[in-house]
């Protein structure tokens, strides 16, 4: 079936009253983006649904691209002809051709928008079932549960004919939900994290802490092409590298060994902190969930927390890494995720570190390195690239750290 134009129903949308607007506007935006690669499609973001015209363009890799954009329930690739029964019986019965298979029921569901159109729904509905059983060889139909559906609907500007109804990402437009930091490492679940932030419209910076020469290039590269890859669901993201050599360094050298994690968990928060107010965002997400390793217990994540008031939003905090994993391989950044290169937190880890840290030794502890002079050091040494999505970012960091080093 050559497809004319792709049917698209919006998400959330009915729950999100005076919002509507916003959301329907940004999407619009949001698919144009993506479909950009393909000048030949129009897209029309109208009231209750959204329309991808594909003026020839092929509908696979476009269907593939819209099944990414977050705030899509679903959509129908579909075929417009003439508003003349003839033309819509001949497309009907070809659908329906194109998927039958002996045994099969199907049913015709027509809606009429066109009330000066020469037949009523009922009347269409009987006409192309009839059609449709003469044509097709031990076909029978089923309104409840039928196989096949052939959707018709009569609008003002052409007849338009669907049978298949592919599922959206589901979620909300990215850019309707603020604007918000992601403490990304090269692991599992802070990418699966950022991908659950998106998916509820949040537009994401990432913030990478590396820590040359403990770090390889590739880890830090690996942190830009899982960013990367998560770009294929928003557009675009900023990636702020931000370099923690002196931080773990000095922290290692003066501060106890079972608090070293603890420690170098605030100094990463209250940097993130710092980048994520100056540049308005509202909030840090993180890949934290309870249990998994000593960093995330609860008494861990107070004395974590104790140094911002920004919210920290952790998406995967009651999830099992089971479940993670199976998203992570969903959305394609496991492969990338499972790669050997060590990040900056796995390097200084203690062999036993407190799993239940004390809040008020912690803050003790911390007085023995300067915290403003290493924080300002790290942020003044801060490098942003843009990220775009499918593009190779591997090897590309060598001259960061040639510098660095
Ligand atoms: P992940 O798979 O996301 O690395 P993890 O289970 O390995 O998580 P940790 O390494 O303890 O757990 O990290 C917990 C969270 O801290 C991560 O999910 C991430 O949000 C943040 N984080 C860890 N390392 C870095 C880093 N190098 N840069 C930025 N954020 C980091
Ligand atoms: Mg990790």
């Amino acid at each position: 079936m050559r497809y004319s134009e792709i049917m698209v129903r919006y998400g959330e949308l009915s729950t999100k009253g005076k919002n509507r607007k916003d959301f329907i506007k940004q999407l619009g935006k949001n698919v144009r983006a993506v479909l950009s690669e393909y000048p030949e499609v129009g897209v029309k973001a109208q009231r209750d649904r959204l329309h991808v015209t594909l003026n020839g363009a092929d509908d696979k890799p476009v269907m593939d691209d819209l099944q990414r954009v977050f705030g899509i329930e679903n959509f129908s690739p579909s075929v417009q002809v003439e508003k003349d029964i003839e033309s819509i019986k001949d497309t009907a019965l070809t659908m329906v051709q194109e998927q039958f298979k002996p045994g099969m029921t199907f049913k015709i569901q027509t809606k009429r928008q066109d009330k000066n159109f020469e037949y009523h729904t009922d009347q269409i509905n009987n006409i192309l079932g009839d059609h449709i059983l003469e044509n097709v060889e031990g076909i029978t139909v089923d309104v409840k549960h039928p196989d096949i559906e052939i959707r018709v609907e009569i609008r003002m500007n052409g007849v338009f004919l669907s049978s298949e109804t592919i599922k959206g990402a589901g979620g909300l437009p990215v850019g309707t939900g603020g604007r918000a930091t992601m403490m990304l490492s090269g692991g599992i679940d802070s990418p699966v994290a950022s991908y659950m932030g998106m998916k509820r419209g949040v537009k994401i910076d990432m913030i990478h802490f590396y820590s040359p020469p403990y770090t390889s290039v590739q880890a830090l590269s690996k942190a830009k092409q899982l960013t990367s890859v998560l770009a294929k669901y928003s557009g675009g993201i900023q990636f702020i590298a931000v370099p923690f050599t002196e931080v773990q360094e000095t922290i290692k050298e003066k501060v106890p060994e079972g608090y070293l994690m603890t420690i170098q968990r605030r100094m990463m928060l209250r940097i993130a902190a710092e980048i994520t107010k100056s540049r308005h965002c509202k909030g840090i997400f993180n890949g934290e969930a309870l249990g998994q390793v000593a960093s995330q217990t609860l008494e861990s994540m107070m004395a974590i927390n104790d140094v911002t008031e920004l919210p920290i939003l952790r998406p995967l905090i009651s999830m099992d890494k089971t479940d993670i994993i199976e998203i992570a391989k969903k959305i394609g950044t496991y492969d990338l995720s499972i790669m050997p290169f060590e990040d900056c937190c796995t390097i200084f880890t203690p062999p036993s570190p407190k799993t239940r840290p004390d809040l008020e030794k912690t803050r003790k502890f911390e007085q023995y390195i300067d915290v403003e002079g290493l924080m300002k050091r790290s942020i003044e040494g801060i490098k942003i690239t843009d990220i775009k999505p499918n593009e190779d970012y591997m090897n590309a960091d060598a001259d960061i750290f040639a510098e660095l080093l």
